[in-house]
């Protein structure tokens, strides 16, 4: 594993470096305590910010140039995605279409669906969602139950997703649903659907923090073009494993660069106020050790991934470790700052910087999505580790 970068990659970065300089307007922080900004708002400077970046190249740099791309390396796309951490870039609307649908569209989608689908998710005209879990099929995702019977030349779905993120603003949702009730893996199938379509209904649910960014989605009779079918007819549980892994794995240096900003100014607020007693350092040193620890195995991903090798089941050891110790970060700073890490985001007596009550309310569900931590726990024993069952 080589931790350099090459005289390219320096290139890559300074140049976009002076791009930042002078095409960000405000960052991430600035926009959330302006309190003319509310969630729409919110999403709308988001979806500009990512339009800005497409126009200038920075968008889906690694897929193929004829997706969109520009057939960048994984180095590249991380060197990215540090630097927009660094300077606290708002991040890009379309984040669930182009980390897990476009890869699967690459991977497994018709040369038609990628022309149809990926420019416009990469120019953020169509916002996607993912739609997996089901009440009663969360960890147990392969016990899911909305049904795609195909009639014709259309698929009709009836049933129920939930938890979806982005749902209440997204305009497609990527789908699996059951096509052979008595194939438990391989009577399932990806679909796109169009939320516009007849029969579907979106409704919003009120998170923790206080945003309605995710919701349920209900199919009613719903028909779905069968052009609309990534891959064959029962190959979804397939496609879904590769789209898991990338998200799961492929976006820890990315996620090691915002916890790395948001431990930088726990360390920097402690010092401002004189919190430098023996116990306060052993704990912020512990917390730096972890985020050397959470690098240090982005990096691993990383030079897979640059070799050319899809993220596998070791991703599960990085989905475990962020979304952890983001939640000791995010308690070490409520324990630590008392009361001023409980100002609102709105508060002129906040830090700038940081917004520790939405992010420590946040963090709450790291360890849910995406797998929640027993189950990556139950993925290392059984995948990476090879242990036998209990
Ligand atoms: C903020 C947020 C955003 C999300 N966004 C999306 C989205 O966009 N699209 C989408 O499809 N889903 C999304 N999800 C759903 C998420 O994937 C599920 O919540 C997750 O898979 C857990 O499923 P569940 O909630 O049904 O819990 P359950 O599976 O019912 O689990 C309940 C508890 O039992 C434990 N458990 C379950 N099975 C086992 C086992 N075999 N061994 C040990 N322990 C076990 C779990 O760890 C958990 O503690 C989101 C969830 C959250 C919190």
């Amino acid at each position: 594993m080589d931790l350099s970068l090459t005289a390219d990659h320096q290139a890559f970065r300074d140049e976009l470096r002076a791009w930042l300089a002078d095409n960000l307007d405000r960052t991430w922080a600035d926009a959330l305590r302006d309190p003319g900004n509310g969630e729409h708002e919110l999403i709308e400077l988001r979806r500009d910010w990512q339009r800005k970046l497409y126009a200038a190249g920075y968008l889906g740099m690694s897929f193929p140039r004829e997706w969109g791309g520009r057939n960048a390396t994984q180095v590249e796309e991380v060197i990215l995605a540090e630097e927009l951490s660094r300077v606290d870039a708002p991040m890009y609307l379309n984040s669930l279409g182009l980390g897990l649908c476009a890869p699967a569209l690459i991977h497994h989608g018709t040369e038609e669906q990628r022309r149809r689908f990926i420019p416009a998710m990469l120019n953020a005209d169509e916002i996607w969602c993912q739609g997996f879990s089901e009440p009663g099929a969360g960890s147990d995702l392969a016990s899911l139950r909305t049904r795609a019977e195909l009639d014709g030349d259309s698929f009709v779905l009836n049933g129920q997703k939930c938890w979806t993120t982005f749902g209440p603003w997204a305009d497609w949702i990527f789908v699996l649903a059951r096509t052979d009730k008595d194939d438990r893996y391989g009577g399932i199938s990806f679909i796109l659907v169009d939320l516009k379509s007849d029969g579907v209904d979106v409704r919003p649910l009120k998170q923790i923090t206080g945003e309605s960014e995710f919701g349920e989605v209900f199919f009613e009779n719903v028909r779905v073009p069968r052009d609309n079918l990534v891959g064959e007819v029962g190959e979804g549980w397939r496609i879904a494993m590769t789209v898991l892994g990338y998200e799961r794995g492929a976006t820890t240096m990315a996620t090691a660069a915002r916890l790395g900003n948001a431990l930088r100014s726990l360390v920097a607020t402690c010092k401002e106020l004189g919190l430098e007693d023996t116990a306060t350092r052993r704990r912020l040193g512990k917390l730096i050790i972890d985020w050397q620890v959470l690098y240090s195995n982005g990096y691993r991903t990383l030079a897979g991934l640059d070799a050319g090798e899809a993220p596998g089941p070791e991703s599960s050891v990085e989905k475990l470790f962020w979304s952890e110790f983001d939640q000791r970060l995010q308690t070490a700073a409520q324990e630590l700052l008392g009361p001023g890490a409980q100002l609102e985001r709105f508060d002129s007596n906040a830090r700038p910087d940081v917004d520790w009550p939405r992010d420590f309310l946040w963090s709450r569900a790291e360890t849910i999505f995406s797998g929640s931590s027993e189950i990556q726990r139950n993925i290392i024993a059984k995948r990476v580790l090879g242990l036998p069952q209990g």
